[in-house]
């Protein structure tokens, strides 16, 4: 099993014929079941790709952290342009990255998956997302185990 070259694997350790596991470390940004879980242990080769197949994206305090650096050498001096302005026109395009799906707006999110938040709880998700993107912050909001943005930023003027 050729997992090293994997673009979500940090480490790949096969200890079978020592009589261990194979064990996998994720890149920064992903996990398997559980947020921040980045690593697994696994009996054969069949185990550790059904894992590897399963992993999501990971949005756990250590990998925002990481992206949040990331973010500040690259994108900081875009983002410090855009101008806080009342009346901008916001694309409210919004996806759930654990299932990659979209959705033209939070409200037409939450009528197709009503048993994933209570109304009120859509309602803060939509005031969190706007304001932070009138700020140029395209902002994560995690509610019952997704995690929700916006796919659009305003553009820079
Ligand atoms: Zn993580």
């Amino acid at each position: 099993m050729k997992s090293t070259q994997h673009p979500k694997i940090e480490f790949f350790e096969d200890n079978r014929d020592n009589h261990g596991d194979i064990i996998i470390i994720l890149k920064s940004g992903w996990c398997f079941d559980k947020q921040g879980e980045h690593l697994g242990t696994y009996y054969d080769c069949d185990e550790a790709r059904e894992a590897i197949r399963l992993v999501k994206p990971c949005t756990c305090p250590e990998c925002l952290a990481k992206e949040e650096t990331k973010m500040n050498n690259s994108e900081l001096k875009k983002v410090k342009r855009i101008n806080m302005v009342d009346s901008i026109k916001l694309d409210r395009t919004i996806t759930c990255l654990e299932v990659g799906e979209s959705w033209k707006n939070a409200h037409q999110m939450w009528i197709a998956h009503v048993d994933w938040m209570t109304s009120s709880q859509q309602d803060r998700l939509t005031a969190q997302l706007y304001a932070a993107a009138k700020l140029g912050e395209q902002k994560r909001v995690v509610i019952n185990d997704r995690t929700f943005m916006l796919v659009n930023m305003p553009k820079v003027k």
